[in-house]
């Protein structure tokens, strides 16, 4: 189990492969998971285990989604089949859900390859009722997105999207020399642990998505404005909220009161409806298709 992770494989571009080194780095996000042997957990991209061997000491059994069929036979040679359950999968269709006890509580770790960190996140709190909690390494600026207040530079869709669903807390940082190759930019260790009860009622998700999308791609303009096409100056004034806001200043609940008045029961003459996919019927994802556009702030 104390493989060596200097080990000799080209780290991957593509798969966003930065393999961790620093033991003081690993040790500190090992404490923060706190693991327990009966852990019901699942570590996305596990590369060459530098997290996976460390988790494997207490953890009486893991599993792994690896996309990378190279680093497969690798996994393998670190502990038997009834200790590690290795998934040669992409985790972005992986179904997570499947693999909770009955009662759910499903822990969920991982070095996450940067290039599909938001949409592997709203993949996952689409199966968020099967998931006691999330510990991520992520990209520093993700982070400070998840976690950002309102009126901040980092506040927007991101935010608000996933603050509907989870608390987000950031823990610490991590510096670019802690990983193989080193990343151009800082990163940080982020718990998110789904809430027991979304914020936003199943009836009004397709609302609340499509005036989060369209008031976050005008956050320059005043709410007003920024929700034209949508909700009239009227209509918004009525949901209590000051239409000569920007959209970064409102709340998630603002959003929904304004999800609510935009709903076509509560608005027939201004509400279109919205052209995505009934997320109730979206398997597995209650938000529907991934919004990529959620990497800009
Ligand atoms: N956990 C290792 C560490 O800390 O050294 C590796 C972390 S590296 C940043 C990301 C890992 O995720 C790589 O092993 C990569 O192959 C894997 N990966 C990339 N895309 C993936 C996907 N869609 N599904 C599952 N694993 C993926």
């Amino acid at each position: 189990m104390d493989r060596d992770v200097s080990h000799p494989i080209r780290p991957r571009k593509r798969f966003g492969q930065n393999f961790l080194h620093d033991p003081a780095v690993l040790g500190r996000i090992v404490a923060a998971i706190a693991p327990r042997a009966d852990d019901p957990m699942i570590e996305i991209g596990p590369g060459l285990g530098a997290l996976t061997v460390p988790l494997l000491q207490h953890l009486g059994h893991l599993e792994v989604v690896e996309i990378d069929r190279d680093l497969i036979a690798g996994l393998r040679q670190m502990a038997p089949p009834e200790r590690l359950t290795i998934h040669n999968a992409d985790a972005l269709s992986f179904d997570f859900a499947a693999r909770a006890p009955a009662a759910g509580g499903l822990r969920i770790v991982g070095n996450l390859p940067y290039n599909i960190s938001t949409p592997l996140l709203f993949h996952l709190l689409g199966q968020a009722t099967a998931i006691r909690d999330m510990h991520f390494l992520l990209q520093k600026e993700v982070v400070e997105r998840m976690v950002a207040e309102p009126g901040s530079k980092r506040y927007g869709r991101l935010t608000v999207m996933l603050g509907a669903r989870a608390q987000a807390r950031q823990l610490f940082t991590v510096g670019p020399g802690a990983f193989r190759p080193a990343p151009k930019v800082d990163s940080a260790v982020v718990r998110i642990e789904p809430l027991a009860e979304p914020l936003v009622p199943p009836h009004l998700e397709g609302s609340f998505r499509k005036v989060v999308n369209q008031a976050f791609s005008n956050r320059r303009k005043t709410v007003r404005r920024a929700l034209t096409g949508i909700l009239d100056p009227a209509a918004i004034e009525a949901a209590g909220i000051d239409g000569g806001r920007r959209p970064d200043q409102l709340a998630i609940h603002d959003f929904l009161a304004l999800a609510d008045a935009a709903q076509p029961a509560a608005n027939p003459a201004v509400a279109k409806p919205d052209p995505s996919p009934d997320p109730l019927r979206t398997a597995g994802d209650a938000f529907g298709p991934v919004d990529t556009t959620l990497e800009q702030p």
